[in-house]
């Protein structure tokens, strides 16, 4: 009898003993969790709200390092449900990935528009508007305008030097001419004769005259890869005389380096023209020349392939086209 006691007894004892080993077992494999869904999506498991919001977080501060104004937002409510599941599954998950691919963005983008046509595109407001307030002061009569827009994608933005080149270009295609009233001259011919004629028919408030009997311009001013060419040359023999553009000063006559032999003479008004790779200079600093007088020779001193004149204009400092600036041309 009392052995029969002791053997339930010692057999429920070992019932319980068992059950609990496994309802251990089975509480340590299989871990209540967050199931979260997002738009119809499965996101992966949670072990709590907490631990959902740091991916969220992580995965918006990725998207900042891009852009620091970026908008990240997810676009539904993450849908959470509590369920039991095994430790690896968690531990094998890939959150971030599944959840990166439902995080929304939205990008602000700053275009630079040049009569209406996207010219540069930047994701910093400042640098779009320097580009617009320059553009309006070198050449207000384009229209240049900062447009904003919300993009979901960062695309390709325009680099500074991009930027700049485009800007340089802009300006040089339509810097503001001063508009010369037209004078008749005589054609143009090889005698200084004609020269003095052309001479006695110009006001001196009006442009200049060519400064070479041959007027073929063997390069432009303007741009010759990066590098601005500051003025124009004019092609010709070794001797040919250089002529005074117009009355004025002569500032400088002398040796210039890459410009060779040359000449400077200020006509006033901020007007200044130079004379590069004479072989010969006529004139010295200080003296006064009249339009049309043989102040030079030409020649190829400097950095110079060949006999040339290299014709600059400069107004306030600033080389321009010295082409529109030419009587008769
Ligand atoms: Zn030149």
């Amino acid at each position: 009898m009392l052995s029969t006691l002791k053997f339930i007894f010692f057999t429920t004892f070992l019932l319980v003993l068992m059950f609990s080993a496994v309802v251990v077992t089975v509480l340590n494999t299989y871990k209540p969790t967050l199931r979260v869904v997002l738009n119809d999506k499965f996101i992966g498991y949670f072990s709590n709200e907490e631990e959902f919001e740091d991916v969220y977080n992580t995965l918006v501060s990725e998207k900042e390092l891009i852009d620091s104004n970026v908008k990240a937002y997810l676009d539904a409510e993450p849908v959470f449900t509590t369920c039991y599941i095994r430790d690896n599954l968690i531990t094998s998950q890939n959150v971030y990935t599944s959840l990166r691919a439902e995080l929304k963005t939205e990008y602000t983008i700053y275009n630079v528009a040049i009569n209406d046509e996207k010219k540069m595109i930047f994701n910093s407001q400042d640098e779009a508007n320097k580009y617009v307030t320059n553009l309006k002061k070198e050449v207000p009569k384009v229209k240049s305008e900062v447009t904003t827009e919300k993009v979901s994608n960062l695309g390709e933005m325009t680099s500074i030097e991009v930027a700049d080149n485009i800007f340089k270009d802009i300006v040089s295609r339509n810097k503001p001419v001063i508009v010369i009233p037209k004078v008749v001259i005589p054609k143009a011919t090889t005698t200084n004769e004609t020269v003095s004629v052309a001479t006695a028919n110009v006001s001196a408030a009006q442009g200049g005259i060519w400064p070479t009997t041959a007027r073929y311009i063997s390069s432009s001013f303007g741009y010759r890869g990066a590098s601005l060419h500051t003025g124009i040359d004019i092609a010709g023999r070794s001797g040919d005389p250089i002529y005074a553009y117009k009355s004025g000063l002569v500032t400088f006559s002398g040796w210039g380096g890459s410009y060779g032999y040359m000449l400077k003479v200020d006509h006033g008004n901020g007007i200044t023209t130079w004379y590069a790779h004479c072989s010969k200079l006529l004139v010295n600093a200080g003296d006064s020349v009249e339009m049309g007088q043989t102040i030079a020779k030409e020649g190829t001193t400097g950095n110079s392939t060949g006999n040339h004149l290299h014709f600059e204009l400069r107004i306030n400092g600033t080389a321009v086209n010295p082409y529109g600036y030419i009587i008769g041309r």
